[in-house]
């Protein structure tokens, strides 16, 4: 269970080393004495020849009946569901979470396998009545090319698989750059893709740092459609680079999610939501709870739970079974974290746990730091507005619902909200008036499902959707199509 293996990019279903033969070692971040694996240090030529695989692919591809494709994906799912085990272990010895949570990572991969397969027999388009006789109108889905893919490494399977599973269904084929701290999981899924019969040159995997391997896919000619998930700074660039040539670019960035808690909610049930969404994958969701917005009268209350709870976390190497925490992606983020509390601290904010990096025995050999908890967090603090994409929860306190609402829209992101309250109309007023591109009621904002759209608004994204019945959507161009059976000229809008 501690091999370490040397991954080749995969090109045209070949293993082949990067053109100048430059690798890089990834190393588990729990224990660095782990050398989880050695991946291919990327460049531009690599690029090139993964998407000139794809390209050539696609000519056939595209014409493999949706139907075709989809069972590809189906078997997939069989075949994922048969490795959740290794693939789990796989995920967090690379990255970092704890075994049940990247059981939960393969769960997702397996959710859209089986959702943007059965799509291959759906893929609607619409029929409408013509305004004129005897003329058939239609509208359908068609792929566009070869995708450009771009992931993280927080949750490498299952991200990998809301982009790469509903691209292939349309027709499409991909070239994909996964995040450089996890790219095994990536390996795993498109593993399963060729077992399960997809042919080859339709997912090239190239490996490599962002602006090595990542930015010659973003300008390549070649790469029609770029869909992207990472930071804010990155996302910013590829949308940029995108533009020039006028390319579909899918972002989806960081969040600073609330979770509201007004003074009739179910207390035990927040303590539970909250320690789960601040401090689960260590707090590196993109829709990890960040900030804890309680009314007044029960904040003290609720922070005492709350403290009490993170305290209790047991912090360790995901791959043990009684891990409830594990540790930060790698060193720069333990730094990046470790920065944002020193700085909530000369904030004047209160730091009432945690707060430092976690020290002796196994802990020296990985990057871990404890859960922490800020009270007397303001709203203009940079603790409360910026993504810290670590354990750290920021409770801020407010008289009322709309002191509240105003509290959690006043930032720069917007993917995931939560409030717990058991006054109905407290609930729909903030199911509409949260700035969010996801809302949940009573529960925390994190647990997503793959069968509804998934992404956020302001500086979150940029209007796309994946997952759910969006998912189709930034992956195909809609063609109409007007069929005249009457044997005349009809001119629309000048006959009728
Ligand atoms: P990151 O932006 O550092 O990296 C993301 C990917 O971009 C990596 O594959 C990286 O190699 C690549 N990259 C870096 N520089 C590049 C360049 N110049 N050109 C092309 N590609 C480049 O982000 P990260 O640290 O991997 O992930 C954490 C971030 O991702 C957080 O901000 C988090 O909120 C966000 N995230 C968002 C979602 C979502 O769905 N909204 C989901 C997960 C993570």
């Amino acid at each position: 269970m501690t091999e370490t293996r040397v991954f080749h990019n995969f090109i045209n279903g070949e293993f082949v080393p990067s053109s100048s033969g430059q690798t890089f070692e990834r190393r588990n971040p729990a224990d660095q004495r782990d050398l989880v694996g050695v991946f291919q240090d990327s460049g531009a030529a690599d690029v090139d020849a993964a998407v000139a695989a794809a390209k050539a692919a696609y000519t056939t591809w595209r014409k493999v009946p949706a139907p075709q494709r989809g069972e590809i994906l189906l078997k997939a799912a069989e075949l994922l569901v048969a490795r959740k085990e290794q693939y789990s272990h796989d995920l967090t010895r690379e990255m970092g979470k704890p075994l049940f949570e990247a059981g939960g990572d393969i769960v997702e991969a397996i959710g859209m396998a089986q959702f943007a397969g059965s799509e291959g027999r759906r893929m609607h388009g619409v029929t409408t009545p013509s305004e004129l006789p005897n003329k058939f109108q239609m509208s359908m889905r068609q792929p566009i090319g070869v995708i450009g893919m771009i992931t993280p490494w927080n949750f490498p399977m299952a991200i990998a698989s809301w982009k790469m599973l509903p691209a292939l269904v349309c027709g499409n084929t991909v070239v994909i750059k996964p995040g450089e701290d996890a790219s095994i999981s990536t390996y795993n899924l498109v593993a399963c893709l060729v077992e399960a019969g997809l042919p080859p040159g339709v997912v090239n995997i190239v490996t490599g740092y962002g602006p090595s391997a990542g930015q010659p896919l973003v300008e390549h000619p070649d790469v029609p459609v770029l869909s992207f998930t990472g930071s804010n700074e990155v996302g910013r660039l590829v949308y940029e680079l995108g533009a020039r040539q006028i390319k579909r670019v899918s972002l989806e960035m960081g969040g600073k999610n609330p979770l509201i808690v007004m003074d009739d909610a179910d207390l035990d049930l927040v303590e539970q939501g909250v320690v789960w969404a601040a401090f689960g994958t260590t707090g590196q969701r993109c829709t990890a709870t960040s900030r804890l917005i309680v009314q007044r009268g029960i904040a003290a209350e609720m922070s005492e739970r709350i403290v009490a709870r993170a305290k209790a976390l047991r912090v360790g190497n995901g791959l043990q079974a009684t891990s409830e925490m594990g540790p930060l992606v790698n060193g720069a983020q333990l730094e990046r974290v470790l920065g944002y509390i020193e700085l909530g601290k000369s904030e004047g904010a209160t730091l009432r746990c945690g707060g430092a990096r976690l020290s002796g025995g196994d802990y020296d050999h990985g990057f871990f730091v404890q859960p922490t908890v800020f009270t007397g967090v303001t709203p203009t603090m940079r603790i409360a507005r910026e993504e810290i994409f670590g354990p750290v929860l920021s409770i801020i306190e407010v008289d009322d619902f709309d002191e509240a609402l105003a509290v959690a829209n006043d930032v720069a992101y917007g993917l995931s909200a939560s409030i717990y309250t058991r006054d109905i109309n407290t609930a729909y007023r903030a199911m509409h008036e949260l700035e969010a591109g996801i809302v949940y009621i009573n529960a925390p904002t994190i647990g997503a499902e793959i069968h509804l759209p998934f992404g956020g608004v302001k500086g979150t994204g940029n209007g796309h959707r994946e997952a759910g019945p969006t998912m189709l959507d930034v992956f195909s161009e809609w063609k109409s199509v007007y069929v005249d059976y009457s044997g005349a000229l009809q001119r629309a809008q000048i006959d009728n």
